[in-house]
């Protein structure tokens, strides 16, 4: 997590995250705990908290816009590990929660 994301949050409270249901630990290869996702589809799951308003990933710690973190970090995602941090997203979920964009030399994974 970068160190603008320390202090945001906003995608993580912003977006439905989902991926395909093998990321999840029901599979052998899947790291995800699956005990913190919803089926959305057969063959589809979403981070709790995440697939109904206001969002917010179930495995989200902290406040957005101050100070947050990941309780799952190293099993999250790939949907996850690959938003990018500057990006046009990220500038849309920062201003859903009244934080101005980040600077436009910024562009590494969040
Ligand atoms: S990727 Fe963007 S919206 Fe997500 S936590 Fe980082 S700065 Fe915030
Ligand atoms: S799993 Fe972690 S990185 Fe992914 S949406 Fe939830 S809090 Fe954000």
């Amino acid at each position: 997590m970068s160190t603008h994301c320390q202090s945001c949050g906003a995608c993580c409270a912003s977006y439905r995250v989902s991926f395909y249901w093998a990321e999840s630990d029901a599979h052998p290869d899947g790291s995800v705990p699956a005990e913190l996702t919803t089926p959305i589809s057969p063959y589809r799951i979403a981070m709790r908290g995440t697939e109904s308003t206001p969002v917010r990933c179930v495995a989200l710690t902290g406040r957005v816009g101050e100070s947050v973190g990941c309780s799952i970090y190293a099993q999250r995602s790939s949907t996850c590990r690959d938003f990018t941090a500057g990006d046009d997203r990220c500038a849309e979920a920062r201003q859903k929660h009244g934080l101005p964009p980040l600077p436009a030399d910024v562009a590494s994974a969040g």
